[in-house]
């Protein structure tokens, strides 16, 4: 089977390591390939997106390391893009699209304070309480349900190679503070989402890295959204969201694992010609890397 990551953060954004130390942790865990994917520029410049004015560095760098260690691992070029509601991408975003291997397409930034400026739904608890009081007048329902419906924006009118973290809203909802993931409006807004994702070409991404922070203990999607995305046959990608080296292959046995029990049979991974689907094979290569 392809070992891979292709959610992986630098020093170019949030991530603690430069591109070169995850391309070689990458090699010394066994991955025939990893993405690089940078937050990808905003207009109103954050500590955690690429600066604009480093963009050119980080394309030459990634594509340096790409020839560099060519013989050993394939490094490709992305970057995960924010799809903000009202906005979309960034024009410099879409400008971006057509030089990367491949992107993924993630919401964070849900709606803008008072003061002007935007806030995510996964920061801190009380921003996120903030930015539902002042954009949703204290209507979580209402906030959660324009959460997807962004998500399903940008899937029909892009269809991003790799939807990011496709429930991120939990990452602050522990022990359903906020809403229960069982209530039917929530699962209306889950299965209207999938039911659009499913008409595109994006394969929607297992995402282990709140559990690698200690932000959540299960991964993004939850169960009950992997069983629906099997029964409607979207595909499927596992990345980590690693910020260090460390959190490079955090969870992608246990994710393996927990597919071939819910009877996935395949997954996506990118190849030099594009995306492929590959046999999920818990029983070969996986258990040699355990
Ligand atoms: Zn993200
Ligand atoms: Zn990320």
């Amino acid at each position: 089977m392809h070992i891979t990551n292709l959610h992986t953060h630098t020093i170019y954004c949030d991530g603690k390591n430069s591109p070169e130390e995850m391309v070689l942790a990458a090699l010394e865990k066994n991955f025939h390939s990893i993405g690089i994917s940078s937050h990808g520029p905003v207009d109103e410049e954050t500590d955690w997106n690429i600066k604009k004015d480093k963009i050119e560095e980080y394309i030459e760098e990634v594509t340096a390391l790409k020839y560099k260690y060519k013989d050993k691992i394939n490094v490709f070029l992305g970057m995960e893009m924010d799809y903000i509601p009202g906005i979309g991408f960034s024009d410099i975003s879409r400008s971006l699209i057509n030089r990367l291997d491949y992107y993924i397409g993630s919401v964070h930034y849900l709606g803008k304070l008072k003061n002007g400026s935007m806030w995510t739904v996964d920061y801190t608890m009380e921003e996120l309480i903030k930015g539902i009081e002042e954009s949703f007048q204290g209507n979580i329902r209402k906030a959660v349900e324009t959460y997807y419906e962004t998500i399903s924006e940008m899937a029909y009118k892009f269809q991003p190679p790799i939807i990011g973290h496709f429930d991120l809203f939990k990452k602050n909802n522990k022990n359903n503070i906020l809403f229960n993931e069982n209530e039917p409006w929530y699962i209306e807004a889950v299965e209207n989402c999938l039911g659009i994702i499913k008409n595109t070409s994006s394969a929607i991404e297992i995402n282990t890295g709140g559990i690698a922070r200690g932000f959540t203990k299960e991964q993004y999607p939850s169960t009950f959204i992997l069983e629906l995305i099997r029964e409607i046959n979207i595909p499927v990608i596992i990345n980590t969201d690693a910020h260090s080296v460390e959190g490079l292959d955090c969870g992608l046995n246990e994710m393996y694992m927990l597919l071939n029990k819910l009877g996935f049979e395949s997954l996506t991974y990118l190849t030099k010609d594009g995306f492929k689907m590959q046999n999920l094979n818990v029983s070969g290569e996986i258990n040699k890397r355990l």
